[in-house]
């Protein structure tokens, strides 16, 4: 649960973040680090349009851009009362601006999409223009409210609406964040930590250098996506080919593989579609990958999939295999077919036909181990596949080895 959930959210984008602030926080950095502090942020501008033009980003593109946008208005209005109005203002709208951002589907960059959010963005740079020009006194700026009074809330670092406003943002990415684990959605989150804290003037160091991390927070989630893009496999999520191919590089002088199949897949192709057996291979894969401790799976292909059990002999895995067997088949799976409501129906009745039988499935599983005659990780595949023949011939849903 906590491998599956937590780990892939905290790093590395949580770590990068708590170095970053660590960092940040240091009222005087070694004078080496300053020359990599100043080219810090050009470094990441340059470097996040490129990868998001690159990798198809336009979120990234927007973000960077935003973050450009402030920075650029705090050099314009670096002195007295209009610096503070645009840094007030920024703490509001940076954050809501990236919360719509994140949430924009990858289309490209020229559309209606694109237009609307320009617009919105240019609106909300004439209310900025105005508040500046009309209402340069601090005390009548809303941004300043206070919005309860109580002694607790006294000594916030940023105004109450302020504080509002970005922890409300940071709560949504965080929601969403959990809801959807993929890196680049992850790391809007993580974002958003690093520019609230800036704007909160955490530390001694200038916004500018939060800005930067935030969109190094970003870049990594790019980086991380771009990771399980070549090593996972997308249907099921497990890791594919490529990883396995590399694990078994790296294997020692005693393991045992393990090669699954499962038993008759070509028959809920034939009678229900393509559809349902891609169904049927994930929900297939989840049960396997719920069995821990023991082995590292993955999708070798189709409906076969490879279990690498490090310093294991054979008679170690038998049991482990076994447990992985026994999942699948008392899994009850319920296909999801086109007749069936995308919600559930209310009362059983109503759902009538279309509430399907769930489907049997089992998995026929082939093991052997390295050993003197079996020296390489390909002879020992071989010889899982002859077992896991053996396992079909000998009636499927079994071990063999
Ligand atoms: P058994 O292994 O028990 O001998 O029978 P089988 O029917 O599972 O064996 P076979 O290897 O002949 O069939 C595998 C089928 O799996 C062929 C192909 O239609 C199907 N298949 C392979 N990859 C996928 C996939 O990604 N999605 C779906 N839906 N089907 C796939
Ligand atoms: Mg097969
Ligand atoms: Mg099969």
């Amino acid at each position: 649960m906590l491998r599956k959930f937590f780990y892939p959210f905290l790093l590395p984008n949580g770590l990068l973040c708590a170095a970053a602030l660590f960092i940040l926080a240091q009222a005087t950095l070694p004078a080496e680090f300053i020359p990599f502090l100043r080219v810090f942020p050009f470094a990441v501008v340059i470097i996040g349009l490129l990868l998001g033009w690159r990798f198809n980003r336009t979120r990234l593109i927007y973000a960077i851009g935003l973050m450009l946008l402030v920075e650029l208005s705090l050099i314009y209005f670096s002195t007295g009362l209009a610096n503070q109005l645009v840094f007030q203002s920024a703490a509001l709208l940076l954050p809501l601006n990236l919360l719509l951002v994140s949430w924009f589907r990858e289309r490209g960059i020229i559309n209606l999409r694109t237009a609307l959010w320009l617009t919105l963005l240019s609106a909300e740079l004439l209310a900025c223009a105005g508040l500046i020009h009309y209402r340069p006194t601090l005390s009548e700026n809303w941004l300043n409210y206070l919005l309860i009074d109580l002694p607790l809330l006294q000594g916030l670092p940023l105004s109450q609406p302020l504080m509002l406003a970005n922890g409300l943002v940071l709560l949504l990415l965080v929601v969403r964040a959990l809801f959807n684990l993929a890196a680049f959605e992850a790391s809007f989150f993580w974002a958003q930590l690093m520019i609230f804290a800036g704007f909160s003037g955490l530390g001694t160091q200038p916004l500018r250098l939060y800005l930067a991390s935030a969109g190094l927070v970003l870049i990594l989630g790019i980086m991380e996506s771009s990771h399980s893009l070549a090593y996972r496999d997308e249907l099921t999520g497990l890791l594919g080919r490529r990883a396995l191919n590399e694990a078994l590089d790296k294997l020692g002088n005693r393991y045992t593989l393990a090669m699954l199949d499962i038993d008759h897949f070509k028959k809920f192709n034939d009678t229900h579609g393509h559809d349902v057996g891609d169904q049927v291979l994930r929900m297939v894969a989840g049960k396997l990958a719920t069995i821990s401790g023991g082995g590292k799976l993955f999708r070798y292909g189709g409906e076969e999939f490879v279990v690498i059990l490090r310093r294991k002999q054979i008679e170690d895995a038998i049991p482990y295999l076994e447990q992985m067997r026994l999942v699948v088949e008392s899994a009850r799976f319920v296909p999801r077919g086109k007749d069936r409501p995308q919600k559930k129906p209310k009362k059983r009745y109503l759902a009538g036909l279309s509430l399907k039988k769930p489907l049997k499935v089992t998995i026929s599983i082939g093991a052997a181990a390295r050993n003197d005659q079996l020296q390489t990780p390909d002879a020992v595949i071989k010889a899982a596949d002859q077992a896991l023949y053996r396992a079909k011939k000998a009636g499927r849903n079994r071990v063999c080895r």
